[in-house]
């Protein structure tokens, strides 16, 4: 029999969950208060031993055991492969800014998107996570690392918005203040661009940061990287990211991967800017994030050099388009997701 998910309830579902097996209503506000601190049954020393029990019988908590932890002694960056009961991992990283402390949390376990740059989808989706399970990683890593988290962003393993119903849950639950109780505008969602779960998104009218994985200005290149642009072209993308923003006022991230000789040369960033241009008159509407890609083994894909980086920036800057380099955090410990659930399951 399936237990029954109570990391993906809101608290007055757990309420009625509690009063439906013949408990108390107040003992749902102390699970739930265990939950959001990344306890587990066996440890809400507030409950009787019975109950625990029960609920460890009967409930998944969706919070993960720490399987390993690496720690870069460079910046202080701290990554977790987090394991679950049915012997699957993700990794979430936790990194340490001057104005708070975010988490970048995964939303799947693999991934089915197939962007050739990237470690996490090389051995495919294994299957979604619940919403309790990525509450679980935010709850988890507090708790390890003793303070409170502030921002999160879900650019780990999986495509959030191809794990829709999970991922709205979630920052439904995690915005709550029965819960975790994160500001919808220190969240970020990263989607490399489904644009028909874009345009849902945009209804739920979160204050949430959307990132777009752009990495090409062109459909011949984008369609190369990034298979998803098959289904919905670069001018589809962002005519979708376009009405976001309008409905919303939020402002949107285009997040470009700098790859050497792929779509880092001069040409490339005079194209991107034309066509960020065309849907965006005024640059409030937008973040450039530009990210000098890690290599991953598989992919071949290198870094172009410092110069290069630099001299992509500057032709954006040229054009009035502001656009930040992505300082690389915890590079002694491989930071970015996907690699080390690859290099554990190899
Ligand atoms: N599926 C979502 C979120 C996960 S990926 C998305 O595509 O946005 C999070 C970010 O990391 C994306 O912008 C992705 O393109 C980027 N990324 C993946 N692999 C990378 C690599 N090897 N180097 C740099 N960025 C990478």
């Amino acid at each position: 029999m399936a237990k029954i998910d109570i990391g993906s309830m809101t608290l007055s579902e757990l309420e009625e969950y509690i009063v439906s097996i013949g408990e108390s209503r107040f003992r749902a506000k102390q699970i739930y208060t265990w939950l959001c601190r990344g306890v587990d049954f066996g440890d809400m020393s507030n409950l009787s031993k019975p109950l625990r029990e029960k609920l460890a019988e009967n409930c998944y908590s969706g919070i993960p055991h720490i399987e390993k932890k690496l720690v870069s002694r460079i910046d202080g960056t701290v990554k977790y492969l987090f394991g679950f009961p049915d012997g699957e991992c993700v990794e979430s990283v936790v990194m340490f800014y001057k104005h708070g402390t975010t988490i970048c949390i995964s939303s799947q376990v693999g991934c089915r998107m197939g962007c050739k740059f990237c470690a996490s989808t090389i051995g495919g989706k294994v299957r979604d996570l619940t919403a309790g399970e990525m509450l679980g990683q935010v709850a988890a890593a507090q708790k390890d690392i003793g303070e409170r988290i502030d921002g999160i962003v879900m650019m780990g393993i999986g495509e959030p918005l191809d794990n829709y119903n999970n991922a709205i849950k979630f920052l439904k639950l995690v915005t709550s203040p029965d819960g975790l109780n994160i500001g919808a505008r220190h969240i970020s969602l990263s989607t490399s661009g489904l644009v028909d779960k874009i345009a849902e998104l945009e209804k739920e009218n979160f204050q949430i940061t959307l990132s777009i994985s752009l990495h090409a200005s062109n459909d011949e290149r984008r369609s190369a990287l990034m298979p998803v642009n098959r289904k919905w072209g670069v001018d589809e993308l962002l005519s979708a990211v376009k009405h976001y923003f309008e409905a919303t006022g939020r402002r949107v991230s285009i997040e470009y991967t700098l790859i050497a000789g792929q779509n880092d040369s001069e040409q490339d960033a005079k194209e991107l800017g034309a066509l960020l241009r065309k849907y965006f008159a005024k640059q409030d509407a937008l973040h450039i994030n530009l990210i000098p890609v890690n290599p991953v083994k598989e992919s071949g894909f290198m870094q172009g050099d410092r110069r290069s980086v630099e001299k992509f920036q500057k032709t954006l800057a040229d054009m009035g388009l502001t656009a930040t380099v992505r300082r690389t955090l915890g590079p002694d410990i491989n930071a970015s997701c996907g690699q080390l659930r690859r290099k554990e399951s190899t």
